[in-house]
C-alpha cells in the first residue's frame, strides 16, 4: 500500500459484522439472513438503523443499530472499520437506483478497502464468506498504522512557523 506503514490487527474468532441494505436489497438481505441466521448468531453484529432494527425484530439477533444510513449511519460504521472494529462488512447497495447518502456510500467502501476488511455485496458474495473456514478462527491483518503516518506527514510537510 504505496509508503504507508502498517500495524497487525488481531481479528478475533467471534467476528464483529457490520450489516447495511439499501431499500431495494433489504428484501434480499433479510432472505439471505433467514437462510444463515445460524451463523450469524454466534458473531458480533451491528448495522444501519432500519437495516438493524428490522434484523433484531424479524430474526430476534442481538445487534446493535446505527444511526439511519442516510443520517450517517454508512459514516458511524466507516468511522468504526477506521478503529480496527469491524471485521466483516456485508453491505447489499442498490445498484439500480442513486441514493441521496451516495457520497458515504462511496466513502464506506473505500475505508473497507483501505483497512482490509472483507466485503459481501450480494448473497452469494456472503455466503462464501460466512461459510469460510477463516470464520471459526482468529487471523490476522494488516492495517494503516495512523501515528506513524502522523508523524510522517508533519515532518513532509514541515511548515515553518
Ligand atoms: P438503513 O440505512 O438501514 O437505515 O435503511 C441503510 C443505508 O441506506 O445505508
Amino acid at each position: 500500500m504505496n509508503n504507508t506503514s502498517l500495524v497487525k490487527l488481531k481479528v478475533p474468532k467471534r467476528k464483529r459484522i457490520a450489516i447495511v441494505a439499501h431499500d431495494g436489497q433489504k428484501a434480499e438481505l433479510f432472505a439471505w439472513i433467514a437462510k444463515n441466521r445460524h451463523l450469524l448468531e454466534g458473531h458480533e453484529l451491528c448495522g444501519t438503523g432500519t437495516t438493524s432494527t428490522i434484523i433484531r425484530e424479524k430474526f430476534e439477533l442481538e445487534i446493535r443499530s446505527f444511526y439511519s444510513g442516510p443520517l450517517g449511519g454508512d459514516q458511524q460504521i466507516g468511522a468504526y472499520v477506521a478503529e480496527g472494529k469491524i471485521d466483516i462488512l456485508v453491505f447489499f447497495w442498490d445498484p439500480l437506483e442513486a441514493q441521496p447518502h451516495d457520497p458515504d456510500v462511496k466513502a464506506l467502501l473505500r475505508i473497507a478497502v483501505l483497512y482490509d476488511v472483507p466485503v459481501a455485496m450480494s448473497p452469494t458474495s456472503a455466503s462464501i464468506i460466512l461459510n469460510s473456514v477463516s470464520m471459526d478462527k482468529e487471523y490476522e491483518r494488516y492495517v494503516p498504522n495512523s501515528n506513524t503516518s502522523i508523524e510522517k506527514r508533519v515532518d513532509e510537510l514541515d511548515f515553518e512557523s
